[in-house]
């Protein structure tokens, strides 16, 4: 079989940068990526024969681990009847019933194929539902690479120096309205200025895509009323925190209900999904009962659909979000314990099963905090645990992810490999 370097040769010849999305290149942190033969629980196998303890998780979908039997089934099961009908199907019916059971707010669901589709309808749908044009982000907030949204988004476009993507008439970007993250009077003076014309304030409610940030007190709050004054619809980007932190997400755990929610990653279990819903009112403005266009050939795939029945339904079983904090706690104290001791300055949020770290002196609550943690010493870092086994996002500006299969012997030895990685540095 091809090693990792072959194969990458052969595919910076047929693939832009090698990768099919831009983070997986490694730019950020030197070297060349690996490529992954198989998964299963906890661990990468890469090409190269080496088994790595995977800390990216998919970037987030495979919270019950790799390869998990059920969903593999699951899928198995679906597969035995066709792969794509591009009629409704049962599990259309099931899927949407599960979101609103697990996110209340969700009274209607519509089904996409990935986060930016989301993220992008949601968009469009609130611009359609209050007639405005303007929407407000929060910088360093990734909703993933539709025009609208690309403007100082983290992820990787902050890892590759380009939150402003070229290719975005500047007449979209003036539509959007960028303000800092935890910072209420940011967005009254945004509103002030800008009176009627704000269709929507799209948030992440922790942001991820920058490292992780958690919003200070009440901030969400005050997003939650700010909007209503203004007529304005809050969305909040749960692609990444959806069922990552508890069974109906960051609106369930912070009490904030959001007019509309999107939703990726582990909705699909592993497979291409995307959702976005809200209140039937807002809603019922989607093609075909409204004049907001929506389409999708693939939406709803039977695949897809059983992959994400199973995580979802497992999530339901398992409850498992007590036990993934429990291994976040270790990870952070772990970090923490190892800077201590070697006397550098880090800060490491970890909210259940995510976390991440900024080698800074300062608590970080904002894109301008993030940038100013040592993103060489994180490279640093990142390459000295792989060296060991232990793959972290290959950026700074990511959130690592913990799996449920990470419990046991392989969260003891990431915990070392961390500690001795930093200890080294
Ligand atoms: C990953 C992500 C997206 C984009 O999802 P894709 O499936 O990559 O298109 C949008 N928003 C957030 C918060 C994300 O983490």
């Amino acid at each position: 079989m091809d090693t990792s370097g072959n194969l990458f040769a052969r595919a910076l010849k047929r693939i832009p940068g090698g990768v099919n999305s831009p983070v997986r290149a490694f730019r950020s942190v030197g070297g060349s990526p690996f490529f992954v033969t198989s998964a299963k629980g906890a661990t990468l196998t890469t090409a190269d024969g080496r088994e790595l303890i995977d800390f990216v998780c998919t970037w987030g979908p495979a919270i019950h681990g790799h390869n998990h039997p059920r969903i593999r089934a699951a899928i198995a099961t679906a597969l035995e009847a066709g792969t794509s009908f591009g009629t409704p199907n049962p599990y259309e019916v099931t899927m949407a019933e599960l979101i609103h059971r697990l996110v209340p707010s969700i009274g209607k669901v519509r089904m996409c194929n990935s986060g930016t589709e989301a993220t992008m309808s949601a968009v469009r749908l609130a611009r359609g539902f209050t007639g405005r044009d303007k929407i407000v982000k929060f910088a360093g907030c990734y909703h993933g690479h539709s025009d609208s949204l690309l403007v100082k988004a983290g992820s990787g476009a902050l890892t590759h120096g380009n939150p402003d993507s070229a290719g975005v008439p500047a007449a979209f970007a003036r539509e959007t309205i960028v303000v800092p993250f935890n910072d209420p009077a940011a967005l009254d003076r945004a509103f002030a200025a800008n009176p009627g014309a704000i269709a929507a304030v799209i948030v992440e409610p922790y942001p991820a895509n920058v490292g992780l940030i958690l919003p200070a007190p009440g901030f969400l709050r005050h997003l939650r009323s700010s909007c209503t004054a203004n007529g304005a619809l809050l969305i909040f980007d749960e692609v990444m925190t959806g069922f990552r932190l508890a069974r109906g997400g960051v609106q369930e755990i912070e009490k904030v209900v959001p007019d509309l929610t999107a939703l990726g990653k582990i909705i699909g279990g592993g497979l291409p999904v995307g959702a976005f819903g809200g209140r039937a009112e807002v809603m019922d403005l989607i093609a075909p009962l409204g004049p907001v266009y929506q389409a999708g050939t693939l939406s709803g795939n039977p695949l897809a659909m059983a992959a994400g029945i199973a995580a979802l339904e497992l999530l339901e079983e398992t409850l498992p979000y007590p036990g993934l904090d429990a291994l976040g706690l270790r990870v952070k104290g772990a970090l923490e314990g190892a800077c201590k001791a070697k006397g550098l300055a880090a800060q490491v949020p970890q909210t259940g099963s995510m976390f991440s770290i900024f080698f800074t002196g300062e608590p970080v609550r904002d894109l301008e905090g993030a940038l100013r943690g040592d993103a060489k010493l994180f490279a640093r870092f990142f390459q000295r645990c792989l060296d060991q086994g232990v793959y972290l996002p290959p950026s700074a500006y990511e959130t690592a992810f913990i799996s449920t299969a990470h419990g046991g012997a392989a969260i003891d030895r990431a915990c070392e490999v961390m500690d001795s990685a930093i200890r080294g540095l």
